[in-house]
């Protein structure tokens, strides 16, 4: 007579080496092989960290490519530690391993101990379904997307620049979206900033951004900064992101932005524009110039947008708060090349692109010293702004 399934569980117990979870933590990071041989929801649900994954069901198929070595220590555990019982068994007596053992207790025991578990990020239905264009690309899929939800980006101004490129990032998944504004929504704003209505004017800007942001993505978390940047603020405001969309209209806040995001090491994608012509470059410090490796002392004033109301194709805006978004995704992602070094000029009248490549420069007051060696009376010395429109006159 065949022995039960308790008998046979018992005689296989006696037969191969049972540690406990303790030794199992002790053995980690200690040369053994971790194996879990339970099935692949039970293993995304929650496993011990750096384990490799064979379900008992392809032991046979699959554990020589996680572990080649048939003399390598080898820990197997599943829920409550008897399949991986079995699987021990199968290991040392059909494939010839020579150093089996099986955690007592399984997952069970060690979570009970208060033993770490990763649990692996993963996508909801909904989401799935609403990123299912990323999921199919090779350069996104499901790692990207992740990035994406997982990305803080900070954008400077909800006006322009700000709008589409907030409205996309929304749409892309980019999962917190900080907005400094202190303007309110005025009705010739509407002519290219879409991120609001025409039922929003005169309701503050990020307040508006945010309605929008989150009727068309729940996903993404809005932190709105209801201030104008300036010196007493800028400090407190860009730790913590991870890219800063600059939408801004004055050279004064630009060179100070561009200073403390050197000194904190966030990347910039930074864009103007001016009429039916807009620029475009990311300004990655110590990877690539900065703005004032780029302009080391501000353009002519005359050239100067924020010295007065200028005309501006609504759509310019728009192409060119795409192409930040753009960028954006890229560094997020980590892929493509992205426009650092390089200063992009698209002229719209004339539908035509050009680049001009930017060098560091080794003697910029900024970016060629130590992050740490830039102090608060720096950041932003720009000439007296007031002094510098008049001088456009
Ligand atoms: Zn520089």
């Amino acid at each position: 007579m065949s022995p039960s399934g308790a008998e046979l569980l018992r005689e296989i117990k006696g037969r191969i080496d049972e540690v406990d979870p303790a030794a199992v933590h002790e053995q980690m990071n200690n040369g053994a092989t971790i194996v879990d041989v339970r099935e692949t929801e039970e293993f995304a649900a929650g496993h011990i960290p750096g384990a490799k994954h064979v379900p008992r069901g392809y032991l046979e198929s699959r554990i020589e490519g996680a572990v080649p070595d048939r003399a390598q220590h080898v820990i197997l555990y599943c829920a409550s530690g008897n399949r991986s019982a079995y699987a021990a068994r199968t290991l040392i007596d059909d494939l010839g391993y020579e150093n089996v053992e099986s955690m007592l207790g399984g997952i069970t025991l060690w979570k009970d101990r208060g033993y770490e578990v990763d649990v692996p990020k993963t996508l909801t239905a909904e989401q799935r379904e609403r990123y299912s264009r990323h999921l199919l690309l090779d350069e996104v899929g499901l790692e990207g997307q992740q990035k994406l939800l997982d990305a803080k980006v900070l954008l400077l101004g909800a006006g322009g620049l700000g709008s589409p490129a907030a409205l996309y990032l929304a749409a892309a998944g980019v999962g917190t979206l900080g907005i400094v504004d202190n303007d309110t929504v005025d009705l010739s704003n509407l002519q290219r900033q879409v991120i609001h209505s025409t039922d929003r004017i005169g309701v503050s800007k990020v307040d508006s951004a945010e309605q929008t942001i989150n009727a068309l993505n729940p996903d993404v978390r809005v932190i709105k900064h209801e201030v104008r940047l300036d010196a007493t603020n800028i400090m407190k405001i860009l730790p913590g992101y991870d890219i800063v969309v600059d939408g801004l209209d004055n050279f004064p806040t630009r060179y100070l932005l561009n200073d403390a995001s050197v000194r904190l090491k966030i990347p910039v994608v930074s864009a103007a524009i001016l009429g039916f012509e807009g620029q475009l470059s990311v300004f990655k410090p110590y990877d690539g110039p900065c703005y004032r490796c780029l302009f080391p002392v501000p353009p002519p004033a005359e050239l100067a947008p924020s010295c007065g109301a200028n005309g501006v194709l609504g759509v310019l805006p728009g192409t060119m708060g795409l192409l930040q978004a753009t960028e954006v995704i890229k560094l997020i992602l980590d892929e493509g090349e992205p426009l650092i070094g390089r200063l992009l000029m698209y002229d719209a009248l004339a539908a035509r692109v050009t680049e001009v490549k930017v060098r560091r420069d080794p003697d910029c007051p900024i970016c060629s010293r130590e992050p740490d060696s830039i102090g608060d009376e720096e950041l932003g010395v720009f000439p007296d702004y007031e002094a510098f429109c008049a001088g456009a006159h």
